[in-house]
């Protein structure tokens, strides 16, 4: 009786031991059952040209996986292995094999398959499968230029007119040799792009190609055929006088710069001038880059005259070297065309546009961007008061502000300055009736004619 009862007690404990072996190993990693994770997308645009790229992860290690590429008909295994030392996580370039699978289908399917080293399952581990549909493209993107501005002008801007097509696009834009991207507006009909192009002030060269990119990663790429008008810009010195660091420079050391106390007035210039002159044209830039995806029927632009009997005070692209004690310390470039009349003038938008900015800006002082679409914006700088608000509408002839000498300005003018897509261009252009004739009307009234014929 008593031996019986320590036998049960044995059996107890010995099932007892067993239970908690099984619940150990089925909490352990050993015994993981999560099977591998395959990161492939559901749809690929495929060129057969690129590789495809999938990663495959899994805690306990993969130990096995296999890529194979169907067609409905054929199939051929782009890879297969067995791998030794499992590994957590692995990425695989598969490509299209260069012999012995040929295939006309312009739909495919691409199935990975991979194990774990999981014990699991009986020792053979955790089983996963994932298929992707495969596009197959391979037909580069259609470019041809229909019509552009015979010359561009450093400094200045200019206008192109082309067809893009592709049943897969991804990316459409204008690269300037500069690396700057112009995005085109959609114009006329279903297929054409226009778009205004920037030579900035201060590159010596310029070069633009249209770059077409579809989705399965053909590549086109055409260069815009402009004649180069180069272009020297006035080069002028300032000395700084303790009485020109005293006013505007202080005042604005003192309005932006928390450590204003501590520095001296050649520092207070240099802050001005370098710092904030910096962190002001980037604002600028960034709120002018937008390029309208609706389709552009017509351009009603008219030139800009947005001071009545304004007098050039500076020009646009003037490059000023600053002096102290004999030493240059300081430059800068001016981005705009400084018009001057009588004190708070009325400041005029000639075209319609929408306000995408109406606030005091650092040296810009109290500023006005306006949007014109096409990639194009006006900038209305150092004024007293501003009419409009962020986000307004404004109709050709609107009154927006008035001139003033908010910022770092020196005598009540206004500042106007031309953007395309953030970069700064030559104003006196788009004041010039011939020269918008030339460079805008005439483009697109060529290129409408040249798409009605096709
Ligand atoms: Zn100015």
């Amino acid at each position: 009786m008593k031996q019986q009862r320590s036998g049960s007690i044995i059996v107890l404990l010995v099932i007892g031991a067993i239970l908690s072996i099984l619940v150990y190993l089925y909490n352990s990693p050993m015994f993981e059952r999560t099977p591998p994770e395959i990161s492939l997308e559901e749809t690929i645009h495929w060129n057969l040209k690129e590789p495809i790229s999938l990663h495959v992860k899994d805690q306990s290690g993969v130990k096995f996986v296999r890529v194979t590429l169907n067609d409905g008909t054929n199939s051929v295994v782009l890879h297969t292995q067995m791998y030794a030392s499992p590994e957590k996580e692995l990425s695989l370039e598969v490509t299209f094999p260069r012999t012995g699978f040929f295939s006309k289908q312009e739909q495919m399917t691409l199935e990975v398959e991979a194990i774990d080293a999981s014990k699991w399952n009986f020792f053979s581990g955790n089983e996963v499968k994932k298929t992707a549909l495969l596009h197959i493209d391979t037909t580069r993107p259609e470019l041809f230029v229909l019509t552009n501005s015979y010359k561009i002008t450093k400094g200045g801007s200019a206008a192109v007119v082309f067809r893009a097509n592709d049943a897969n696009m991804k990316e459409l834009y204008i690269q300037t040799n500069d690396g700057h991207r112009f995005y085109p507006t959609p114009f006329y009909k279903e297929g054409y792009y226009i778009s205004l192009v920037a030579w900035p002030r201060r590159e010596e060269n310029f070069h633009a190609d249209i770059v077409a990119q579809d989705k399965a990663g053909n590549l086109s790429r055409e260069r815009v055929r402009f004649f180069l008008q180069n272009r020297k810009y006035r080069v002028s010195s300032i000395a700084l006088t303790e009485r020109f660091l005293g006013g505007k420079v202080t005042e604005l050391a003192q309005m932006y710069s928390r450590e204003y106390e501590s520095m001296s007035s050649i520092e207070r210039f240099m802050f001005v001038n370098k710092t904030l002159r910096k962190e002001n044209d980037e604002k600028i830039s960034h709120v002018a880059t937008q390029a309208p995806q609706a389709l552009l029927g017509e351009a009603k632009l008219i030139p800009f005259y947005p001071l009545r009997n304004g007098a050039a005070v500076a020009s646009f692209g003037d490059h000023r070297k600053y002096t102290y004690e004999g030493q240059v310390v300081s430059e800068s470039y001016h981005l705009g065309l400084d018009l001057a009349s009588t004190a708070h003038a009325e400041i005029v938008s000639s075209n319609a546009g929408k306000v995408v900015f109406a606030q005091e800006t650092g040296i810009y002082g109290r500023t006005i961007i306006l949007d014109h679409g096409l990639g194009l914006y006006t900038l209305y700088s150092h004024c007293s008061s501003l009419l409009v608000q962020t986000g307004d509408t404004v109709k050709a002839g609107d009154v927006i502000g008035k001139t003033g000498v908010t910022g770092f300005a020196f005598g009540d003018h206004l500042h106007f300055g031309v953007l395309v897509q953030g970069v700064e261009v030559r104003p006196e252009e788009w004041m010039d009736k011939s020269w918008m004739e030339d460079n805008l009307y005439s483009i697109m009234r060529n290129a409408q004619a040249l798409i009605e014929r096709q």
